[in-house]
């Protein structure tokens, strides 16, 4: 995104993957700048991370503004009661952090409206004492590159941009990036590619994947055909199948309307996940993996290289983001490179 800035959101715990080891990893890498979306996950943020600038997408609850100043995290004003009170607070402490301002472009979900921007515009004074570091906006159909909601939404931001000319101008998440440099301002604002989720729907990912999600079978076993599996006894085997079953279910954040639809893989076999998946296990048909794979203890790729999390995600019936945020506190994880340089003193 050169030269624009690029910023890290580590919302939902870095997406469900631990921002306790992917934010200090990005800090590494050169990042400067995360959002996180409330208060609390802030607070637990900068205790791991001493530098960078920390903005809180919900914005300061009311009486909650000190805690902002103790932790160093710049809220997102999101409408004129949220710039009064934050106003209010700066003119009395010492001192406050800055501040992003939020504006809705078009989103319609948080942010000050076309009228609150007027509003400001013509009394400049509500802004005494406040820092205004950022600008930001956010789209609505960045991920459906011809949508006319884009340029709409462009347009209202530059003419934002030409009111906050030394503040930040953040408008680009993942998808928003690819839609060109027409987009991304003075900083950029990804999540989802971070973590190897596919930006541009429709096309091939140009990002890497970056999560693995790997289960041992517990047991195998042969039915014949007619009998049925799991729960409900939704799915009936059309002929002799060999099945394996895995410690992993919908209690681990592996979705349940995954029960029929998904997949795993044993090498570089695709295995249809059969019957419905229960709280800690789930079944796939393995009758296409030869024996001395399909052992237990033998390892089933249920997120890879095979099977991404887009793929995942479509065999669900949802997108990458909940198949992420959903992953649960049960799995063993393993973390792979990104140490931050301090670690190896
Ligand atoms: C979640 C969020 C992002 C990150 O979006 P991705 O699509 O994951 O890149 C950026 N900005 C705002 C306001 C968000 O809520």
């Amino acid at each position: 995104v050169a030269p624009a800035a690029c910023a890290a959101v580590v919302k939902a715990d870095a997406y469900g993957l631990g921002a306790d080891r992917v934010a200090p990893a990005l800090a590494a890498a050169g990042c400067r700048t995360f959002f996180v979306a409330c208060i609390d996950e802030g607070i637990a943020l900068r205790a791991f991370l001493e530098d960078g600038d920390i903005y809180v997408l919900a914005g300061a609850p009311r009486g909650a503004e000190g805690e902002f100043a103790r932790h160093r995290l710049r809220p997102a004003l999101n409408s004129l009661p949220d710039l009064d009170a934050w106003a209010a607070f700066a003119r009395s402490a010492a001192a406050a952090p800055a501040v992003a301002l939020h504006a809705d472009t078009g989103m319609r979900r948080l942010g000050l409206t076309p009228e609150e921007l007027a509003l400001l515009a013509e009394a400049p004074d509500r802004l005494a004492g406040v820092k205004v570091a950022c600008i930001m906006s956010h789209l609505a159909c960045a991920d459906l590159p011809d949508h006319p909601l884009n340029e709409t939404q462009c347009a209202a931001f530059a003419d934002l941009r030409r009111l906050f000319p030394n503040a930040r101008a953040s408008l680009a998440a993942s998808s928003g990036i690819f839609l060109g440099p027409a987009y991304h301002g003075t900083l950029c604002r990804p999540g989802a590619a971070l973590y190897g989720i596919s930006p541009v729907p429709e096309q091939p990912n140009p990002m890497t994947q970056v999560v693995e999600l790997k289960a041992r079978i517990l047991q195998v076993r042969a039915i014949d055909g007619g009998e049925s599996v799991g729960y409900g006894a939704t799915y009936r085997a059309s002929r002799r199948e060999r099945l394996v079953t895995v410690g992993v279910g919908y209690a681990d954040g592996y979705l349940r309307s995954l029960s029929n639809r998904g997949h795993g893989y044993i090498r570089d076999i695709r295995m249809p996940l059969v019957g419905r998946v229960s709280m800690d296990l789930t079944v796939f048909d393995a009758s296409a993996v030869p024996d001395e794979h399909a052992r237990p203890g033998s390892i089933v790729e249920l997120i890879g290289p095979h099977h991404p999390v887009d793929a995942v995600a479509a065999d669900a019936g949802t997108i990458g983001y909940e198949i992420l945020t959903n992953l649960g506190r049960r799995y063993h994880r393993l973390y792979r490179g990104g140490e931050p340089a301090a670690a190896e003193a």
